[in-house]
């Protein structure tokens, strides 16, 4: 009897001790939310974005390289609920908020008729040190979750980085165009020959850090690239 009880009680002191807070405000999660409270799950700002419809992350990239379609979640503002998350997200170690916007998301693309299919999902990957610093790369859990609700392969082997940007934005502008090797690259240039890939990120601001990978992604012929993102700065 003690045995089985023993759990639950123990579960209730931690419930006292460290209750789930919400990513967003900090307020006390209840029984039944995740992540993210009620109020800031009605609150949060979605793009209702899809891959019919033109819209501002498509526009990002015109004129720039050639992406068949992209789409985000959330609008990213400096303050607010989609920052918090982020920032938990990324520095925080919680990757499971990953998973919560990749279930998410994943769940309307999977009914988006006009996405084709997906053969592979593949995240703009972190240079190996800032993986090890980080311990995992923060779209990982997003891409894995897109990858399952499209029936796609998830690869995060495929696209690397060749170089730690840290060091890239301290150097001028010269020295990088003298010096300039890609930033990604793909590691095998024949694999993707004739796919679908769905490119994904947490956060797009300029767009440029999409735009070399899908440059690396071009050293394979005949890929056709579509962008899924947590969010973007509107
Ligand atoms: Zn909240």
């Amino acid at each position: 009897m003690i045995n089985t009880k023993l759990p639950n009680i123990i579960n209730d002191i931690n419930t006292v001790l460290f209750p789930n807070l919400c990513f967003g405000c900090n307020a006390r999660l209840y029984r039944g939310e995740q992540t993210l409270c009620t109020l800031c799950r009605n609150q949060i700002p979605l793009t209702e974005f899809n891959f019919s419809d033109e819209n501002r992350l498509d526009k990002t990239f015109y004129g720039r390289i050639e992406v068949k379609k992209a789409a985000c979640l959330l609008y990213y503002s400096e303050n607010g609920i989609v920052k918090n998350l982020i920032h938990h997200l990324k520095y925080k170690n919680q990757p499971q908020i990953g998973d919560f916007l990749g279930e998410w998301f994943g769940s309307s693309l999977k009914d988006d008729t006009s996405l084709p299919t997906i053969h592979y999902v593949i995240p703009v990957p972190l240079h190996p040190k800032k993986l090890r610093q980080r311990g995992y790369n923060q779209v990982a859990s997003f891409g894995t979750q897109l990858a399952k609700s499209l029936q796609a392969k998830y690869a995060d082997d495929l696209l690397i980085k060749t170089r730690n940007s840290r060091t890239q934005t301290q150097k001028t502008r010269l020295f990088r165009m003298q010096h300039g090797k890609p930033l990604f690259a793909l590691k095998n240039t024949q694999i993707l020959q004739g796919k679908n890939v769905l490119l994904v990120d947490d956060v797009v601001t300029t767009g440029a850090t999409l735009e070399a990978c899908t440059k690396a992604l071009f050293t394979c012929s005949d890929v056709s690239v579509y962008i899924a993102t947590m969010a973007m700065v509107p």
